[in-house]
């Protein structure tokens, strides 16, 4: 028996066989040919055989799982028709004389280094792509089959190196019953996929392919992040009785899914989902949340090899806004700049990227594309209840500015006699310390606030938000964070129908919720899978006791003291996290 810890992926606890999935590594030396012909069929023979195998797996992928999933192996075949990898091979092999094996393998490599470097999370899920599709083809030159995944005789934990979309999309989803992997984050393709198959992952632990046999009873842990092989009868039956708990935690969740968040002594928050796209609804729907808090419009620009159109933005927004005909859907303007880039509008190198041409300033600068984002929204505005988001917000200056390009938009709109939601809401990020700090100046031109703490931590705090090296800094529990979230909410609490949210992930963080609460925050966005458990803490409290909570907690001096205090006063609660 040994127990190992790694990275929570996706939560659950399961107790089954495990099954390594090695793969048979594809030996590629760099071998000359003269036949150069020969060679150019064999690759496009590879080719042929990958565009049939993956229109097998995208449907496949599509009736298991969905368009989303799908849509992954859409791209693979577009790598396998994109001119530069096509003609990066040929000219490697025409040139260079190197067998077509070799040729697949450094074309791959150069594109995979190319987006692997980019900091950006969609880049790098492209260079996971890449690499998956490279090797797809080189198996297809090399005639290598590796095992199949697609029909398995019993229940079991997968136990790999890592997991690609071809490796996922194959699988018996029915017998696979969770992930163990040597390596992995919280946002890799495996953890995206074992939280979408609800199924308990653990990844990042190192050397467990070497360390796990075939057949060996397992336990994936994805409360703790442990996995337990071999355990004693004495180990399995306290695992049996955490599995049995956890699964009664979650059963009780499910039966708030349609209940009021609403405290104890009848306050009523509105909980409601972050997206980056029309598919993730599907998710909010799923876990009770009654609207859409941010809408990152930014995905469906990123998404793209050319600016999306005015047709193609109002049909993806109005697709959410009819998903919610009773509830807010917050869709904010562009958000590029920073670590966020479009291949096909051209941005000058910035020395300060965070501080520099981002969001509401770039569009400022490129008044045109604004403007087609802003007609999208106001003619979707006519299927449900839109509200416009302005990010990046610094001064009531911009906030006119923006205001001003918007009236445009409706006075176009007017003209062409197409209509739209007259009364739509218009709101600013909460996220620069300068309009946290200047609440009561901005709010005088919008309809709500949404405090959006990913920034407002990295800029209040000097802390760049993804720079692992100062993460001990980023703290939004800091007595700082939480004196301008106060500041924020008891200046709309003075407005009337003005009400402040939150989007960004300190609104469904366990611990933070009923600070945010006593704190007088009225709407909370998070990611869909956090709903139920803010949804149960919210029905457990009283709004009494949660503003004493906060109030004791902004006369604290560190965060450690006031997430220490909070943890306490969860407990006496009787509320376990
Ligand atoms: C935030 O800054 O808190 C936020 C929600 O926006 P983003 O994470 O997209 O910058
Ligand atoms: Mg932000």
């Amino acid at each position: 028996m040994f127990i190992k810890e790694g990275i929570i992926a996706s939560p659950g606890i399961v107790i089954a066989k495990s099954l390594v999935y090695e793969k048979i590594q594809l030996e590629v030396n760099k071998n000359k040919i003269n036949d150069t012909e020969a060679e150019i069929v064999k690759f496009q023979n590879a080719v042929k055989h990958s565009h049939q195998q993956l229109e097998a797996i995208r449907i496949k992928a599509i009736s298991e799982l969905g368009e989303e999933e799908g849509a992954i192996f859409e791209a693979h075949a577009m790598v396998l028709d994109d001119p530069e990898f096509v003609e990066g091979v040929e000219a490697e092999i025409n040139n260079n004389h190197l067998a077509a094996d070799y040729a697949v393998k450094i074309v791959t490599d150069r594109f995979f280094d190319i987006f692997d470097q980019m900091d950006d999370p969609y880049f790098s899920a492209r260079a996971a792509d890449i690499k998956d599709v490279g090797s797809r083809v080189l198996q297809n030159i090399l005639g290598i089959v590796q095992a199949d995944l697609s029909q398995l005789e019993e229940d079991v934990i997968i136990i790999a190196d890592d997991l690609t979309p071809s490796d996922t999309a194959q699988m018996d989803k029915k017998r696979v019953m969770g992930f163990a992997t040597n390596i992995g984050s919280r946002t890799s393709h495996t953890a995206i996929m074992a939280r979408s198959l609800e199924i308990p992952a653990v990844l990042g632990l190192g050397d467990i392919t070497k360390t796990v046999k075939n057949g060996d009873l397992m336990v994936v842990n994805g409360l703790t992040g442990k996995v337990c092989v071999n355990p004693s009868d004495e180990q399995l039956q306290s695992y049996e009785k955490e599995k049995q708990k956890y699964q009664d935690y979650l059963k009780e969740l499910e039966a708030l899914k349609d209940l009021e968040a609403i405290t104890l002594d009848g306050r009523k928050v509105e909980l409601v989902g972050n997206i980056g796209e029309p598919n993730d609804v599907a998710g909010i729907l799923k876990n009770g949340g009654v609207g859409v808090g941010l809408y990152r419009t930014e995905f469906l620009y990123m998404n793209s090899d050319v600016m999306p159109s005015e047709e193609k933005q109002f049909a993806a927004y109005r697709s959410v806004l009819e998903a919610f005909p009773n509830g807010p859907v917050i869709i904010r303007t562009l958000d590029i700049g920073g670590d966020k880039k479009l291949p096909y509008l051209p941005m000058d190198d910035e020395l300060n990227p965070f501080l520099g041409l981002r969001a509401i300033r770039l569009c400022f600068k490129e008044v045109g594309l604004f403007k087609i984002q802003l007609r999208a929204i106001l003619r979707a505005s006519v299927y449900g209840q839109a509200h416009i988001m302005f990010p990046m917000i610094s001064s009531i200056t911009e906030v006119r500015q923006a205001k001003a390009i918007l009236l445009d938009c409706m006075k176009e709109l007017d003209q062409e006699q197409l209509p739209y939601d007259k009364t739509v809401k218009v709101g600013v990020m909460i996220e620069i310390p300068s309009a946290a700090i200047a609440a009561d100046i901005i709010a005088k031109e919008v309809d709500f606030f949404s405090i959006g703490t990913n920034d407002l931590c990295q800029y209040t705090l000097a802390v760049d938000r993804m720079n692992q090296e100062v993460s001990y800094l980023y703290d939004p529990f800091n007595p700082a964070i939480l004196r301008l979230i106060k500041q924020v909410t008891a200046t709309s609490e003075k407005k009337d129908n003005f009400f402040t949210g939150m989007c960004g992930e300190m609104a469904g963080d366990p611990l933070a919720a009923i600070l945010l609460l006593g704190l007088g925050l009225y709407e909370f966005s998070m990611s869909a899978l956090s709903i139920p458990q803010i949804k149960k803490i919210i029905r457990s409290v009283t709004y009494e006791d949660a503003k004493k909570i906060a109030d004791a907690a902004l006369n604290m001096e560190t965060g450690e003291e006031i997430m220490d205090f909070v943890q306490k006063s969860m407990k006496k609660l009787n509320l376990d996290i």
